[in-house]
């Protein structure tokens, strides 16, 4: 389950991943778009901490609306519109919960996936973060008790699983054939994000 302080650990240990493969990121945006996916991250998810961490928060709801709004406006990019609703939708599917049950975590996944597939008219298999969001979101369906380590993996190998795909979404989608052989960025970033939740959930 989640709590408050367990949502502000899984915020913190985004951020420090976002600034830890900073120039990782950058690095994979190079090879198949416009080299920012890194500085767009790390700055949005710094945003995110600097507005929240002094505020006092009567609910995860709460906390998660303002860290949606600001992954909207600092982010920038294709990815911080998408990751902004993803954060909103979970805001929505918890709203009024203090204590996020896994039954809650699986319904908070799903609508913010189809939050981000809605808002950028994508689906599965396009070599874009749905392609990890959707196996992970599979993977709480499939087992209502699922293990922490068994989201870090499921995630890593989607993200590493996103290499032999054709961009067909997005910035990568201009390279066409030329963008199989890497993995697309925003699945990275959606793998830090999904490995902070797995070590905060309780
Ligand atoms: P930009 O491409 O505008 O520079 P970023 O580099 O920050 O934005 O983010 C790129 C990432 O956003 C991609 O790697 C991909 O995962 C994701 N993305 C791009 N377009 C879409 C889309 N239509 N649907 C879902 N994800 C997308
Ligand atoms: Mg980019
Ligand atoms: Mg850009």
């Amino acid at each position: 389950k989640l709590q408050l302080n367990d949502i502000r650990n899984w915020l913190e240990l985004s951020n420090q991943l976002m600034q830890e493969n900073r120039s990782y990121l950058i690095e994979l945006d190079q090879a198949i778009g416009d080299s920012d996916h890194g500085i767009n991250m790390a700055r949005g998810f710094q945003e995110v901490i600097t507005k929240t961490q002094d505020q006092n928060y009567q609910s995860p709801s709460d906390l998660l609306k303002d860290v949606a709004m600001t992954l909207m406006s600092k982010v920038g990019g294709a990815a911080g519109p998408l990751y902004g609703t993803a954060f909103l939708k979970l805001s929505m599917a918890w709203k009024d919960k203090n204590e996020i049950q896994v039954n809650d975590i699986k319904e908070g996944l799903q609508a913010g996936l189809d939050g981000i597939k809605q808002r950028g008219k994508a689906t599965t298999g396009e070599k874009t973060m749905i392609d990890v969001w959707d196996p992970v979101v599979q993977l709480f369906k499939d087992d209502e008790n699922v293990a922490p380590s068994t989201i870090e993996e499921t995630a890593k190998r989607a993200m590493n699983d996103t290499k032999e795909l054709k961009a067909t979404k997005g910035r990568a989608s201009y390279f066409k054939e030329k963008s199989i052989g890497h993995i697309d960025p925003g699945s990275a970033s959606s793998y830090y994000i999904f490995s902070a939740l797995a070590t905060s959930i309780k």
